[in-house]
């Protein structure tokens, strides 16, 4: 019998075509499969807004993947194009990534059908609200059932629109901080939530690279300092994943790109001064530390690295080019930058893909981290830091007394330092991205063969499972 050629399907057919690949290896009734697969409700809302004098009619969508844990959770973007297939695919990417990083979250994903680059901060502010304000009428915006976060097109700013147009209607919600996630610090914000997905792509690889038999997999040697590492996408994840990964790990970032081409440096770029020119050009275009080559930004995926990190949009790996990816290691700080039939082939090439739903959840993590502080109404560290460094502190008293000898100030630091709020993320975040790889590898050593997206989905069917298996439907 001749092979089915390969052929592209849409987003929310590939995620459910990476689960079904999940499901092939887990002995799970069909029904329960089903039912975890199904996406629970979609909203659809048209509503009017009057932008320089003219009513617009804006179309925005939220998705809930799952309900098997509250609230359900996920980012809301803005873009000029998005779509109910894709707010879907995303929202159920959602549901797998709280359950793989053990976040006690359902999925859910929102979108708005606009051009952030076209409108000023006011009419941003405008739009935001009236979303808001039908999301929170529609009962698909509060603390306890759905949260929002940010995503491609949206940020601290319109967390904090979102939370105060919440709190305006529900005055009485003693926690509506928590009605959203990604708020800015003085707003209710957590420390280290704007860098936390960059920060868990680094987290991801730094566990992978502890691990030699899986950089022997991945066809390589040795730890990440020099790897040579490439990034799609120069947004929030992509600008701090390659922030960290050269600062803190030595790895050589030879490109990154933006919306109009690809910035070259074989020896590496500096990030901090690529980021500084961005910001204040608008453009990576003309940065003097580099080569910009105008054109299609895909064709940084097929350059050379040891490292690909896709951090731009969904499908920017497909049939069109899979073939002419050269990586070692593909980290998927993007939602579904790979297609399913572009997986498959790389699978066979044997390229070892660290998949979305484990590696950007850094996130999430820190959102639930967030969300914790803002139910508990008190910033993690305030009631222990003090009593940590006195504790420290006599410590070393007793140390130098029962020695003689005095503790060398490097030292002394380490052990009489109280944990501030960013160092507790980065501790909780660190731990949440090694317990899952750990976990995947665990999969992956009881079903040979499979690969890290494979055993990522099947641990987090299992988890999803159990709480229809030992709860029931109601
Ligand atoms: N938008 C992010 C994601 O896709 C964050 C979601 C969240 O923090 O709820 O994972």
């Amino acid at each position: 019998m001749m092979e089915e050629p390969a052929v592209e399907v849409t987003f929310r057919e590939s995620v459910d075509r990476m689960v079904d690949r999940a499901l092939e290896v887990m002995d799970l009734q069909p029904d329960v499969a089903a039912a975890i697969k199904a996406c629970n409700a979609v909203l659809q809302v048209k509503f009017p807004v009057k932008i320089r004098g003219k009513v617009e009619v804006i179309t925005g969508w939220r998705a809930v993947h799952s309900t098997h844990r509250l609230p359900a959770k996920g980012g809301i973007r803005y873009a000029p194009v998005v779509n109910q297939d894709e707010i879907e695919a995303l929202a159920a990417l959602m549901t797998y990534k709280c359950a793989i990083v053990d976040v006690p979250f359902g999925g859910s994903k929102g979108g708005l059908l606009i051009d952030p680059s076209k409108y000023e901060r006011d009419e941003m502010e405008l739009i935001t609200r009236r979303f808001t304000l039908e999301l929170v009428r529609k009962d698909f915006l509060s603390p306890a059932t759905n949260v929002p976060a940010p995503d491609m097109g949206t940020g601290q700013r319109e967390m904090a629109w979102m939370a105060d147009t919440y709190k305006h209607l529900n005055p009485d919600d003693i926690n509506y901080s928590a009605c959203v996630t990604g708020k800015p610090v003085e707003h209710g914000g957590i420390h280290g939530r704007t860098e936390a997905t960059g920060r868990g792509v680094q987290y991801a690889l730094q566990e992978l690279f502890r691990h030699p038999d899986a950089v022997k997999e991945a066809k390589l040697s040795g730890g990440l300092g020099g790897k040579t590492v490439v990034i799609q996408g120069f947004g929030n994840v992509g600008y701090h994943a390659s922030k960290f990964l050269s600062e803190e790990d030595g790895c050589k970032v030879i490109a990154v790109t933006d919306s109009k081409g690809i910035l070259v440096n074989d020896e590496g770029l500096d990030i901090e001064a690529v980021y500084h020119y961005k910001v204040e050009n608008r453009k990576l275009d003309g940065f003097p530390g580099g080569r910009y080559e105008a054109g299609s930004t895909t064709r940084a995926l097929e350059m050379d690295c040891d490292i690909l990190i896709p951090a731009a949009l969904e499908g920017q790996i497909n049939l069109g080019n899979v073939d002419r990816v050269k990586a070692n290691i593909i980290i998927e700080a993007a939602n579904g930058p790979v297609t399913f039939a572009a997986d498959e082939r790389l699978n066979e090439r044997g390229v070892v893909i660290i998949p979305d739903a484990y590696a950007n959840a850094g996130g999430v993590v820190v959102s639930y981290f967030e969300w914790i502080r803002n139910l508990s109404h008190i910033r993690f560290g305030r009631m222990q830091r003090r009593f940590d460094e006195l504790r420290g502190q006599h410590q070393i008293d007793a140390l130098e007394n029962l020695t003689g000898k005095t503790v060398p100030d490097k030292f002394k630091h380490k052990i009489n330092a109280g944990a501030s709020e960013l160092d507790l993320v980065r501790s909780g975040l660190d731990d949440s991205m090694r317990q899952a790889f750990q976990e995947m590898r665990e999969t992956r050593d009881k079903h040979p063969g499979v690969t890290y997206r494979i055993a990522a989905y099947i641990n987090a069917i299992r988890k999803i499972s159990r709480s229809y298996l030992d709860i029931g439907v109601y």
